[in-house]
C-alpha cells in the first residue's frame, strides 16, 4: 500500500477547514457559550493544521519553530475549547483545571524543548493526549440524567485521536523510526486518518449536541409559566402524575396544597393589570422560596397556584402554608402597592389508588370552604 501522507495532510486539512468555515454559517449567531465554544474549537484546530502544514513548507529554521509552536497552541487551544463546550453542555467536569494548566503548559514547554526533537515530540504527543482523554473522561462521567447520546461520539472521538496520539509521542520520543511530521510510518499514516474521522466526528456531536440543547429549551418552555418561571398546567401534570402513581406503590404520605390570591380581580381593577401581574409574579417567588427542593410548584391558571409535597404529611404541608403567609407578609410591602393575601386548600392523599384527579377536586373544595369561611386561611380536606 502507498500512501502519501502530504495528501493526506492535505485533505484532512481541507475537511477541517470547510467545516470550520460552514458550521458557524449554519449555526448562525445566537448560540449557548457551549455551542460557540465547540465551534471555535472547530476553528482553532483548522488554525493548527494550517500552521504545521506551512511550518513543514518553510524553509527557514526559525520559521518552523514558530509556526509548528503555532500549530500546537492551536491543537491545545482547541483541545480546551471542546472540552468547555462539552462541560457547557452537560455541567461542570472533573479535571477542568488539569486542562486549562495543560492548554498553557504544551505550548510553552514545546517552545523550549524545540531543539531536542525526541522531547518535544514526546510532550507535544503525550500531554496533547492527555487533553484527549480528559476529554473522552468528561464526556462519560459524571453521567446526566438527560439521554445525549452525541456523549458516547465524543468519547469514541477523543478516546482514539489520544490513543493514536500516544503512538506517535511514542515513536518521536524512544525510537527513530518517525523523523518527522510526514514520515510515511504506518502509525503515523493511522493516526492521520483517524484524526480526521475524529474530527469529523467531533462535528457531528457538536451539531447534535447543539440541536439538542435547542430541543431541550423548547421543551422547558413548554412546561413553564412564562409569567412566574414555575410549572405551567402541562408541567404540573407530566411532573405530579407520576409522583401521585409512585407515591400509591410505595405506601408513603404526599400533600396536595392549591392555592388562589383573594380578591384579586379587585387588584386589577384598583391598580392595574400590571400591578396584577406583579402580584403574581411575586406568589411565584414565594413559592419558590418556601418549598422544600422535592415539592412541585405550579400555576395552573389565572391566580391559582399547586404545590405536591412528597412524603409530607398533614402538619408538614400546613407548616409549608404558614411559611408561604409569612414570607408574601415579608415580601409584599417592597413590591406591591397593595396588600395581598391568599385561601388555600389541602388534600392528603388516600392510599391505595386515589388519581391525581380526584386529589386535586379534594383540594379544590377544600379551597372553596376555605374562600367562604372568610379567605386568607387554609381548609382541609376530611
Ligand atoms: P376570590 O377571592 O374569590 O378568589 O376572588 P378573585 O377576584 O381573586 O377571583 P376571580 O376569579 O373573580 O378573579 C380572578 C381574576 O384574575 C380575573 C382575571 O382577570 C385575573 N387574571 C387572570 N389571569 C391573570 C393574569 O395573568 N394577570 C393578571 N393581572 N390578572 C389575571
Ligand atoms: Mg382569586
Ligand atoms: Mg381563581
Amino acid at each position: 500500500m502507498n500512501i502519501d501522507l502530504n495528501t493526506v495532510l492535505i485533505v484532512n486539512v481541507v475537511n477541517v477547514m470547510v467545516l470550520a468555515l460552514t458550521v458557524p454559517l449554519m449555526m448562525g449567531q445566537k448560540l449557548s457559550i457551549a455551542a460557540r465554544s465547540a465551534r471555535l474549537a472547530l476553528i482553532v484546530n483548522a488554525l493548527g493544521w494550517i500552521c504545521m502544514i506551512a511550518s513543514n513548507n518553510w524553509p527557514e529554521q526559525w520559521q518552523d519553530h514558530v509556526l509548528s509552536t503555532f500549530a500546537v497552541t492551536g491543537y491545545s487551544v482547541s483541545n480546551w475549547l471542546y472540552f468547555r463546550g462539552v462541560a457547557g453542555w452537560l455541567g461542570p467536569r472533573p479535571l477542568a483545571r488539569s486542562m486549562l494548566a495543560l492548554t498553557f503548559l504544551i505550548p510553552v514547554v514545546y517552545a523550549a524543548l524545540f531543539p531536542s526533537y525526541a522531547l518535544r515530540v514526546g510532550w507535544s504527543n503525550f500531554m496533547l493526549a492527555a487533553q484527549m482523554l480528559i476529554i473522552a473522561r468528561a464526556a462519560v462521567f459524571p453521567a446526566h440524567e438527560a439521554p445525549r447520546n452525541w456523549r458516547w461520539v465524543v468519547v469514541l472521538a477523543s478516546a482514539s485521536a489520544g490513543i493514536f496520539t500516544i503512538g506517535r509521542g511514542i515513536l518521536g520520543a524512544f525510537t527513530d523510526l518517525y523523523p518527522s511530521f510526514l514520515t510515511p510510518h504506518p502509525w503515523n499514516i493511522a493516526a492521520m486518518i483517524s484524526t480526521n474521522v475524529s474530527l469529523l466526528l467531533l462535528n457531528f456531536a457538536l451539531l447534535i449536541a447543539w440541536r439538542q440543547e435547542a430541543e431541550l429549551a423548547l421543551r422547558q418552555l413548554s412546561v413553564t409559566d412564562p409569567l412566574t418561571g414555575v410549572h405551567n398546567r402541562r408541567g404540573w401534570y407530566e411532573v405530579a402524575a407520576p409522583l401521585i402513581a409512585q407515591t400509591n406503590r410505595l405506601d408513603q404520605p404526599l400533600a396536595l396544597l392549591m392555592l388562589d390570591l383573594d380578591h384579586f380581580k379587585q387588584i386589577n381593577d384598583a391598580h392595574g393589570h400590571s400591578v396584577g401581574d406583579q402580584a403574581l409574579q411575586l406568589m411565584g417567588r414565594v413559592l419558590s422560596q418556601g418549598r422544600r427542593g422535592s415539592d412541585v410548584v405550579a400555576r395552573l391558571g389565572g391566580e391559582e397556584f399547586a404545590v405536591l409535597l412528597p412524603m409530607a404529611d398533614q402538619a408538614a404541608a400546613q407548616n409549608l402554608d404558614q411559611r408561604l403567609r409569612s414570607l408574601l407578609t415579608d415580601m409584599a410591602p417592597s413590591t406591591l402597592p397593595c396588600a395581598v393575601n391568599f385561601s388555600s386548600g389541602l388534600a392528603m392523599l388516600r392510599r391505595p389508588g386515589e388519581t391525581l384527579e380526584q386529589l386535586m377536586n379534594r383540594a379544590d373544595a377544600a379551597l372553596y370552604a376555605a374562600k367562604h369561611s372568610g379567605r386568607g386561611q387554609i381548609a382541609i380536606s376530611d
